[in-house]
C-alpha cells in the first residue's frame, strides 16, 4: 500500500473526473494518496473539487483533494499525471467545423479518411499538441519520475510526439477496446473462456486473436453474421460495433475493427448523413454524423449542467451526501448516466477506464493487463519502432511488458489501413512542427472533397489566419 500524488489536468471534464475519482476512493491501496485537480475553467474546476471531495467523505475513503488553475502546482512534485484536457473545449472544435463545412469539407477539415471521430483533431488543434508539450517539459523539470498518463485526444498523435520529443515515461490510454464485450454478449459466450488480443494504432484497432475454450472464434462470429446480414440496429449513436459498416470492414480486411475503429473508416461509409445512416443505421448515422454528434454534445452538456447543480446544492447544504444531491437532479440526466452514477456507490464496480488500476499496477505492483499506447519498438512487425502503437501489455512495477501479438495482424490491415492512417499522421505532425499551414493544404489536396487548389487554400486561410 502506497500514498502518491497523482494529478489531473482538465480535472473539469465532464467524461472522466467522476469516473476516475470513484476509481481512486475505491482502490484501498491507492489510501492515503493526494489528488490534485487542475483546471483552466474556474467554476468547472470548482464543482469537480466539491463532487470529488463530498463523494470522498460519502465512501470514507482516505484521499486528500486539493484544486488549481496553476499547472506548473499541479506537476510540481506529481507521481501520476493525467492528461485530459481539450484545449478551446468543444467550441473551438464546432469553430473549426463550421468553418471547414463552410468551404465544401462535410464534417470539417479535420475528419480524414480513417479518422472520421468528431473530437479527435489532427490538423486545426495546434493548441493541443502544443499543450501536450507543454506538460510533458514541464514534467521533465518538475516531476521527472512521473509517469504521463494520456487520455485526451488525438491519444495516436499524442503519444508519437510526446515520446519522441520527451523523456519522461508516458502512455494513451483510450477505453475503445471494451467493445470486444459487445461481440462476446451479442454471441452469448461466457467471458471467463474468451482469450483475445487487439493491435494497431489508436481508434485503429483489430481483434486479432479471438479464441472460445481454446479454438478459434471467428466461425462463430461468421456463422452470426450469415444470420444477421444487417447487424444489429444501434441503441444509440455509438452502439456500432455489430452495424452493417463493422461487418463490410471485417469482410475486407479479414479481422473485425474494435471499438472506435468501426468510426474510423473510409468514405465509403461516411460520404454523407444518407450513407452514414446506411452503414450506422437509423436514426442518426452513428456517432460522427450532425445527428449523431448532436445526440452526444447534448448529452455532455446535461452531465456538466448535472454537476454544476450538484455542486451548488451541496455547497448550500453541507450535510447532503453527494448520492442524494445527485439522484435530486436524476430527472435532468439521461438514464444509462444516472445508472452510472449509481455504480460510484458499489464498491465492486470500477468505471472500466484504465488510468487508476494502471497506477495500482506500477504503484503496488498489482500486475494486470491493459491496453496501451506506446511506441511501437518492433512488436507490430512493418510498423516503425518510433511510432505509438495501440497493444496489450501486463504492467507491474517494473513497467510495461508487451504481449506478442499472435497471431500478426495481416497484411491487408498493415498496407491498407495502417500505412495510409500512419502517413496522415506524420503529415500531422510535421505540420504542427513546423507551425506550417501549407502542408495542411497539400493534406487537403489529398481529400476527396476538394474540387480545387483555391478550395484548399480558402479554408486554410480563413483557419490560420493569425499564424504568420
Ligand atoms: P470537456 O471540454 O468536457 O473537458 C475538457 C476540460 O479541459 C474542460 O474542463 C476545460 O476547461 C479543460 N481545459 C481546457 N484547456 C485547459 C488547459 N489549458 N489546462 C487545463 N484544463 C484545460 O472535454 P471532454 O469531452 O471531457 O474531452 C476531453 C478530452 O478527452 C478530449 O480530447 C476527448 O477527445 C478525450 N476523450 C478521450 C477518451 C479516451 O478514452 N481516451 C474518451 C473520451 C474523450
Amino acid at each position: 500500500m502506497a500514498s502518491v500524488k497523482i494529478s489531473i489536468i482538465g480535472a473539469g471534464s465532464a467524461v472522466f473526473s467522476l469516473r476516475l475519482i470513484s476509481d481512486i476512493c475505491k482502490t484501498e491501496s491507492l489510501a492515503g494518496s493526494f489528488v490534485t485537480l487542475m483546471d483552466v475553467d474556474e467554476s468547472r474546476l470548482d464543482a469537480a473539487y466539491i463532487l470529488a471531495s463530498q463523494y470522498a467523505r460519502d465512501m470514507k475513503a482516505n484521499i486528500q483533494f486539493e484544486e488549481t488553475i496553476e499547472l506548473e502546482k499541479a506537476i510540481s512534485g506529481a507521481d501520476f499525471v493525467i492528461n485530459t484536457a481539450l484545449v478551446g473545449g468543444h467550441a473551438f472544435l464546432e469553430k473549426m467545423r463550421k468553418i471547414g463545412e463552410k468551404h465544401g469539407y462535410y464534417r470539417g477539415i479535420d475528419t480524414q479518411e480513417f479518422n472520421m471521430v468528431s473530437d479527435y483533431y489532427t490538423l486545426t488543434n495546434w493548441n493541443q499538441l502544443s499543450f501536450f508539450l507543454e506538460i510533458a517539459t514541464m514534467m521533465e523539470k518538475l516531476s521527472p519520475n512521473a509517469w504521463l498518463l494520456q487520455a485526451a485526444n488525438p491519444v495516436f498523435e499524442g503519444t508519437t510526439l510526446i515520446s519522441r520529443k520527451s523523456k519522461i515515461k508516458m502512455v494513451g490510454f483510450c477505453h475503445g477496446h471494451h467493445a470486444v464485450n459487445d461481440i462476446v454478449d451479442t454471441l452469448n459466450l461466457e467471458k471467463e473462456k474468451i482469450d483475445w488480443q487487439v493491435a494497431g494504432f489508436n481508434h485503429a484497432i483489430w481483434l486479432t486473436r479471438f479464441h472460445y475454450d481454446g479454438k478459434d472464434a471467428y466461425p462463430i462470429l461468421d456463422e452470426w453474421f450469415k444470420e444477421h446480414p444487417n447487424g444489429k440496429s444501434p441503441k444509440n449513436p455509438f452502439d456500432d460495433q455489430l452495424s452493417p459498416a463493422a461487418i463490410d470492414t471485417y469482410h475486407f480486411y479479414g479481422r473485425m475493427p474494435i471499438g472506435d475503429t468501426v468510426r474510423n473508416s473510409g468514405w465509403k461509409y461516411h460520404y454523407d448523413l444518407e450513407t452514414k445512416k446506411k452503414w450506422y443505421g437509423g436514426p442518426w448515422g452513428g456517432a460522427d454524423s450532425e445527428l449523431g454528434w448532436k445526440w452526444y454534445e447534448d448529452r455532455l452538456r446535461e452531465i456538466t449542467a448535472l454537476t454544476s447543480k450538484t455542486a451548488e446544492l451541496l455547497k448550500k447544504n453541507k450535510n447532503v451526501k453527494l448520492s442524494e444531491a445527485l439522484s435530486a437532479n436524476f430527472s435532468i440526466i439521461p438514464a444509462d448516466f444516472a445508472n452510472e452514477v449509481k455504480s460510484f456507490y458499489d464498491p465492486s464496480i470500477l468505471s472500466g477506464e484504465q488510468h487508476i488500476p494502471f497506477i495500482d499496477a506500477i504503484v503496488n505492483n498489482h500486475t494486470n493487463r491493459f491496453v496501451v499506447n506506446i511506441l511501437n519498438n518492433g512488436v507490430i512487425a512493418g510498423i516503425p519502432n518510433d511510432v505509438a502503437v495501440e497493444i496489450p501489455a501486463r504492467v507491474d512495477k517494473d513497467g510495461i511488458h508487451p504481449e506478442e501479438i499472435t497471431p500478426p495482424l495481416p497484411e491487408r490491415i498493415i498496407k491498407w489501413y495502417l500505412y495510409p492512417r500512419m502517413a496522415r499522421m506524420e503529415w500531422a505532425l510535421e505540420a504542427f512542427e513546423k507551425k506550417n499551414p501549407d502542408l495542411i493544404v497539400e493534406i487537403l489536396l489529398r481529400d476527396r472533397r476538394t474540387h480545387s487548389y483555391e478550395q484548399a487554400r480558402a479554408v486554410v486561410d480563413e483557419i490560420f489566419k493569425d499564424i504568420s
